[in-house]
């Protein structure tokens, strides 16, 4: 895992504020998150055995968040404590219904560069698959690809929070690229999920799995007709970090030898867990609580497009 390592605030509201406006919040709490340690944590929780690359501060934060990590099982040796700086922060807003906005400080997560990757090379030989984020800097993330290339271990990007187009370089190192609908329309500047996919395989990467909120996600390869995955019903109460325990488990899916499509559907399995919790850390699922989930709906057919 490659990524992101933050402390997250979270208020929940009655309503998002309008830009300029400001709103009385109800409840607070203050978790570890972050993109990398929220996916890093899913897969472990998944079985995975995971390895994180990245940056925390010099802060109480940041060895908050390194216990956090030991104690969730992660392999917490290559993540470096940045003198002098903070721990990557979040801002998140929560709305009655499970809406919300995020503000993110990159701090020490600014620092993770392409040395911090090669000084890791160690992990790469074991690793089936490599997965990363676009909360560190992106040639943390290329060299940790072109690495991953090299021991022919599996690339996965989540390229979240999506800047706009990736360069089609980047998206050449990728076997399986996991955008949500807003990353998918913003990097290919398309009107729907099906010709951002297209378009993104054209750019080189994979197979694209692009994930749909409550209508489950859909999933593109080259040379087979796109197939759709529907959500499992549950009642949202937070969606904060259903995107990680997707991108997660489909990668800890694919660790364990499962195909594309089923571990979209064990991900979408784990999204809808991460839905029905507040917060982010404390949604993230087990392995247990996705087998049920599966299970309670056995009936769950995929709809080709
Ligand atoms: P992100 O959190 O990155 O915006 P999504 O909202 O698309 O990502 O959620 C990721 C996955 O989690 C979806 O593909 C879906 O399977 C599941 N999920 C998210 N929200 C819900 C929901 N309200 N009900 C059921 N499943 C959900």
């Amino acid at each position: 895992m490659v990524g992101s390592l933050n402390y997250d605030h979270v208020v929940t509201v009655d309503q998002l504020p309008e830009r300029g406006q400001t709103v009385s919040g109800q409840t607070y709490i203050s978790v570890p998150g972050g993109k990398g340690l929220n996916q890093a944590v899913t897969a472990s929780r998944l079985g995975a055995q995971v390895a994180m690359i990245g940056c925390l501060g010099d802060d109480l934060a940041g060895s908050l968040l390194r216990d956090v990590l030991t104690r969730e099982g992660v392999q917490a040796a290559a993540v470096r404590t940045v003198a002098g700086r903070p721990s990557g922060t979040a801002l998140i807003t929560v709305e009655r219904g499970g809406a919300n906005t995020i503000v993110v400080a990159a701090a020490a997560n600014g620092e993770l560069g392409g040395q911090d990757v090669q000084a890791a090379r160690h992990l790469f030989g074991p690793a089936s698959v490599v997965l990363a984020q676009l909360e560190v800097p992106w040639p943390a993330v290329e060299a940790a690809l072109q690495l991953a290339r090299t021991v022919g271990a599996r690339t996965l990007l989540n390229p979240s929070p999506a800047p706009g187009p990736l360069p089609e370089p980047l998206l050449a190192l990728v076997d399986v690229l996991v955008p949500n609908e807003t990353e998918a329309l913003a990097m290919t500047a398309c009107s729907a999920p099906a010709g951002a996919a297209e378009r993104l395989l054209a750019q080189g990467c994979g197979a694209v799995v692009v994930t749909l909120g409550e209508q489950g996600a859909l999933v593109a390869e080259a040379g087979r007709r796109p197939v759709s995955v529907p959500a499992y019903p549950v009642q949202a109460v937070d969606t904060t970090a259903a995107g990680d325990a997707f991108c997660a488990t489909l990668a800890a899916s694919l660790a364990a030898g499962g195909g594309l499509v089923e571990a979209v559907r064990r991900g979408c399995a784990a999204g809808a867990v991460a839905a029905t919790v507040m917060g982010a850390l404390p949604s993230l699922p087990t392995a247990a609580q996705v087998d049920r989930l599966q299970l309670l709906s056995s009936r769950h057919p995929e709809v080709g497009e």
